[in-house]
């Protein structure tokens, strides 16, 4: 009996390390990708996790907002800025017809929080 608790102890950590093991490759393949998202342009389609991401970075007081590329600080522009709404299309501005298929990679990641 003791020596089948061992077996099966050993057993047990054998899967334990596997699981471990693939945990961890899966978290080096997702943070590979992300470094290497973080430095191209990303077009759209964009995911709603990533429309999120960057709808929250232009609220962000500490970050300047990707802004209209048209005359922003016209009448129509009623925040003087004309900043953008991400959607899965790509960004449009709120005031007129201005759109920019394209983001910095590195936006659309949530900031680490300190949860
Ligand atoms: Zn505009």
């Amino acid at each position: 009996m003791r020596r089948r608790r061992t077996v099966l102890g050993y057993f047990m950590a054998k899967v334990r390390d596997v699981l471990f093991q693939r945990k961890m490759e899966a978290m080096a393949d997702r943070c590979a990708q992300e470094i290497e998202a973080m430095g191209n342009l990303l077009r759209p389609p964009w995911t709603p996790e990533q429309v999120e991401a960057l709808n929250a970075a232009q609220r962000d007081p500490s970050r300047h907002p990707y802004t209209c590329g048209n005359n922003r600080t016209d009448a129509r522009h009623t925040d003087g800025e004309g900043v953008l709404v991400a959607t899965p299309d790509g960004w449009v501005c709120p005031f007129c017809d201005y759109r920019q298929p394209w983001c910095h990679g590195a936006d659309t990641f949530r900031p680490v929080s300190g949860e």
